[in-house]
């Protein structure tokens, strides 16, 4: 334990993106790193753990594909420093009724745009190559190899353990309750001590307005209770990861799900269909009827990989009206920076923090951010509309 006070960096919340933040500044600046989380780490509060998160090169805006292919490059290098693996590829299929909700058409473009090889597949194709699809004539997909499986929860611990290799200090149950900027500095308290720092690192997930209230800013963010479940059918072979890909069914509602990994069956969800909550105050029940739309489209389109459910798990999600990240300077405070991942941002959670770390140490990074713009005009209004499918 350190006694120290005065740091370079301070990373406030230390889920996901924040342990990538604390990770990506010790490569850079060791111990004059502190991060600092509210709960213990590995808290299945916030967004970022389980077993499992889909990771994918197939989105539908080119600069989301040129960030994925920088994430890939990111996890490899977390893992080449802690020699653990922290991706598994099972390649990855986009499927969905051609007309539907949501436009492969826009995933294909993006991804022809980035120079990213896939296969577009019809229905039959589909079918043969993973015959639990039971799917009309009318769906067609994407498949892309790279497609796979980004391992949440070890790899946060990786990032937290390489962080303390690496000289950071990192503090559980410290959550930061003041923060106040003073000349170019921060004095930070958290847990009746005060520190200080010259950069500071926000990485709130559910609880970025909290953060942001201390330099008197708010986003329009929507915090809902989401949920995963893994069930138990009778024959597991078809799901093996070698054999079954990740998958997302791209219609209204869509759904999302993963071959056995971390549990003992497949792994199947909705993608946004939770409630808003307060952080502070959700609580950890299942929503049944979320349960039944998740049952009924397995029923009618895979219905093999029904069986008992093994168990559901809550998680939130932090959404921005547009689903696109928060990836910025804080307006106003060249010396701190904020991520908000918006609810599918665990496979870009390394990149992120070490995007972080270029913000701050660099002032500048080498990725594109416009699109996750603080100033954007969206997150000016009070009441912006809001749309989750993209
Ligand atoms: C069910 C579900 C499925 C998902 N599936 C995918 C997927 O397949 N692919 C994908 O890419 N993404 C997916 N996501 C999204 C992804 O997991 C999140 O975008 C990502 O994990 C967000 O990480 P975070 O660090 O922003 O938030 P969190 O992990 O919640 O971290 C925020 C941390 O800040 C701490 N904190 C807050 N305030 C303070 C304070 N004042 N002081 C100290 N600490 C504080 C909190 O305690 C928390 O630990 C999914 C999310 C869920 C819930």
């Amino acid at each position: 334990m350190t006694g120290r006070t005065e740091f370079d960096s301070i990373v406030l919340g230390l889920g996901g993106i924040g342990s990538a933040t604390a990770y990506w500044l010790s490569r850079r600046a060791g111990q004059r790193v502190l991060g600092l989380e509210r709960y213990e780490l590995g808290h299945v509060r916030g967004e970022s753990q389980d077993h499992s998160r889909i990771i994918r090169l197939s989105y539908h805006a080119p600069e989301y594909v040129r960030l994925a292919k920088r994430a890939y490059r990111s996890w490899s290098d977390v893992e080449a420093d802690s020699g653990e693996r922290l991706m598994l590829k099972t390649g990855g299929l986009d499927l969905g009724p051609r007309g539907g909700a949501i436009d492969l058409r826009t995933y294909a473009d993006s991804m022809r745009a980035c120079d990213v090889s896939f296969e577009e597949l019809d229905a039959a194709e589909i079918r043969r190559r993973w015959p639990v699809w039971q799917i009309d004539d009318d769906v067609h997909g994407l498949f892309q190899s790279d497609g796979g499986i980004a391992m949440a929860a070890r790899a946060n611990a990786a990032h937290q353990r390489m962080a303390r290799e690496h000289g950071a200090t990192l503090k559980e149950t410290a959550g930061i309750t003041a923060i106040r900027a003073s000349g170019d500095e921060f004095d930070v308290e958290a847990g009746g001590v005060h520190y200080r720092c010259g950069k500071l690192a926000i990485a709130a997930g559910p609880w970025s307005n909290g953060a942001l209230g201390h330099f008197g800013l708010h986003l329009p963010l929507e915090v809902t209770k989401e949920q995963v479940t893994y069930f138990a059918p009778p024959d597991l072979a078809p799901f093996a990861p070698e054999r079954f890909p990740v998958w997302i069914w791209m219609d209204d509602p869509c759904f999302y799900g993963f071959p056995v990994f971390g549990e003992a069956g497949p792994k199947v969800a909705q993608d946004a269909g939770g409630k808003p909550v307060d952080p502070d105050t959700r609580d950890f029940q299942p929503d049944p009827e979320n349960a039944a739309r998740v049952r009924a489209f397995l029923d009618r389109a895979m219905p093999s990989a029904l069986g008992p459910p093994i168990l559901t798990k809550t998680c939130l999600y932090t959404l921005t009206p547009d689903r696109d990240f928060v990836v910025d300077r804080v307006p106003g405070f060249p010396g701190a920076a904020v991520a908000i991942g918006a609810g599918h941002a665990f496979k870009f959670a390394s990149v992120l923090g070490r995007i972080v770390a270029e913000l701050l140490v660099d002032g500048q990074s080498e990725s594109d951010l416009t699109l996750f713009s603080f100033d954007r005009p969206i997150l000016k209004q009070h009441d912006p509309p809001r749309s989750y499918m993209v």
